[in-house]
């Protein structure tokens, strides 16, 4: 894994420079999904994290929560598992919205999620030789940040926002990355001190606070680990009620805009990151996990 690894951080380095598109929250988001998310792990998973974790990790989650975008050009394949698009309509459906342009089902954020899963929860097991289960463990981390980011579930014309121009403050970007990077990085100049710690501890703090009343609806989930379909469901919503909203090619956004979405994308975030706790401290919890229905691995 170490050599290899490294060799992909130094294709990524190469690649990254050319990408035309955004395609997840950016680092700062991703970050501070998974370092919520491993601060909320209970002994079991917070042991087999530990121990799956690349040593480039040094033990943090976080520090490998954007492997997945950096190696997306690397593996081809895994380009469309970052999103989920739908026809220009305000709801998900798995049969209809969760293919790659191949028609190839499960080849979205909602597969992604569900087949990662069911790879980790083989950890211990002789079946587990047929996985790298280290790079599930980074791809499971990513994608369940991914697929909470509202426009990663937006409308396959716009490609998610990606194709509308938007003029943000001063400068000429799209909606996707404002939704992506650019909301994050101007509150961590604002509020935050600019430092990704310090939002992260805010956006924390509210988990015990503004939002505690809220937490067990986000942890719930009869049907198996992980509940993708709804993650989806809320971001497409979300997506229509609040990222397009009031939002055409080369509209001007600057604060009003701003100060109205980003409670949106910090109870994302905060969300993201209380779901890949429970859903990992569920995988590596067998007497949990056996309640729950199997997911079935491609
Ligand atoms: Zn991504």
């Amino acid at each position: 894994m170490g050599l290899l690894f490294f060799l992909q951080l130094f294709l990524v380095a190469l690649l990254s420079g050319g990408a035309q598109h955004t395609h997840a929250w950016g680092t700062e988001g991703h970050y501070i999904v998974c370092k919520i998310a491993q601060s909320l792990l209970k002994e079991n998973a917070s042991k087999a994290v530990l121990d799956l974790l690349p040593k480039v990790a040094g033990g943090e989650l976080g520090s490998v929560c954007s492997w997945a975008d950096e190696i997306r050009y690397v593996y081809r394949w895994s380009y469309f598992l970052h999103f989920v698009n739908t026809p220009g309509v305000c709801d998900y459906n798995y049969s209809r919205d969760c293919h790659n342009p191949s028609g190839e089902k499960n080849m979205c954020a909602v597969g992604a999620i569900s087949n990662f899963t069911a790879q980790l929860e083989t950890y211990g097991d002789s079946s587990s030789d047929k996985y790298n289960l280290t790079e599930s463990l980074m791809f499971l981390g990513h994608i369940v940040g991914d697929i909470h980011q509202p426009l990663h579930a937006g409308f396959l014309a716009d490609l998610g926002g990606n194709r509308i121009r938007v003029q943000w403050y001063q400068e000429l970007t799209n909606l996707h990355k404002v939704w992506d990077e650019k909301m994050i990085q101007k509150a961590m100049i604002d509020l935050y001190a600019n430092n990704t710690d310090v939002m992260r501890k805010a956006i924390q703090s509210n988990l015990t606070e503004g939002w505690l009343d809220e937490i067990l609806e986000w942890e719930t989930c009869t049907k198996s680990v992980a509940i993708p379909d709804k993650y989806a469901a809320e971001s497409v919503q979300l997506a229509c009620d609040s990222a397009y909203k009031g939002v055409d090619q080369n509209s001007k956004l600057g604060d009003d805009y701003h100060s109205s979405r980003l409670p949106v994308v910090q109870k994302r975030i905060a969300q993201a990151g209380v779901r890949l706790a429970t859903v990992l401290n569920r995988i590596f919890d067998k007497t949990a996990r056996e309640k729950f229905s199997k997911i079935a691995v491609v």
